[in-house]
């Protein structure tokens, strides 16, 4: 089927299974496919000149909790803003058409997987917004683990790029609420348009995730694990 944006006629493809949106590589519309339509969504902004080493087709291999790790494709990013920076989220697509977000700021890395939450928790959740900064500290349980409220703060898209699974464009704003645990773990619940969402994760060092294919940046060294890890690929051989 081939398929053009409504917007520039560029030809367009939605080649993720369950990812529905993705935003033109050249007029930047956020699109939908619905069936065999297309829709215009929204509009992404040019993204802002950033740092970032990955880019739409670096790949990342994540821990799937027992030991086990697999390998997935960065295929989309939303860059978020609020009052005091910004930062990236990375779409992760895994081979088993499950995704995970990557958070990265200032050199950290947050592995993130989103489920909807139950309406008990999204009830407690709103309270606490409805308390602001006044909740800071609050205990939450959250799968069996206590987690403690460490930021409530407004978030908006500066811009998108790739594939997406919800229509999130420049402008988009929500309401989140971040939370820390005693050995590290994170949890970050979002109001978003259509319900409350947890984002679960764990923090990794940018070697764990072993990353292949990293936009390469004039001026910039790669990391010297890379280098490393070519040659254990190569010893492999
Ligand atoms: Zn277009």
């Amino acid at each position: 089927m081939d398929l053009h944006c409504p917007n520039c006629g560029a030809p367009v493809q939605f080649p993720y299974t369950g990812l529905s949106m993705q935003v033109c590589g050249s007029c930047r519309t956020l699109l939908r496919l619905d069936g065999a339509a297309i829709q215009a969504v929204g509009q992404c902004a040019t993204l802002p000149f950033d740092v970032s080493i990955f880019q739409i087709g670096t790949t990342l291999n994540i821990a799937l909790g027992n030991g086990r790790h697999v390998r997935g494709n960065l295929v989309g990013r939303v860059r978020w803003g609020w009052d005091q920076g910004s930062w990236n989220e990375w779409l992760l697509y895994l081979p088993d058409g499950t995704i995970r977000w990557i958070a990265e700021e200032s050199g950290m890395y947050m592995v993130m997987q989103g489920q909807r939450a139950r309406q008990a928790q999204d009830a407690a959740c709103r309270a606490m917004l409805e308390h602001g900064r006044s909740a800071l500290g609050h205990a939450f349980m959250f799968n069996d683990t206590t987690y403690y409220l460490s930021d409530i703060k407004t978030v908006r898209c500066v811009s998108s790029e790739g594939a997406l699974d919800e229509p999130v464009s420049t402008g988009y704003t929500i309401q989140s609420i971040d939370f820390r645990n005693a050995s590290g773990g994170s949890l970050t619940y979002q109001m978003e348009d259509d319900g409350g969402y947890f984002y679960e994760g764990y923090y990794a060092q940018l070697s764990e995730l072993d990353p292949k294919n990293l936009r390469g940046l004039d001026g910039w060294a790669k990391p010297d694990f890379t280098a490393l890890a070519d040659k254990k690929q190569a010893g492999r051989r």
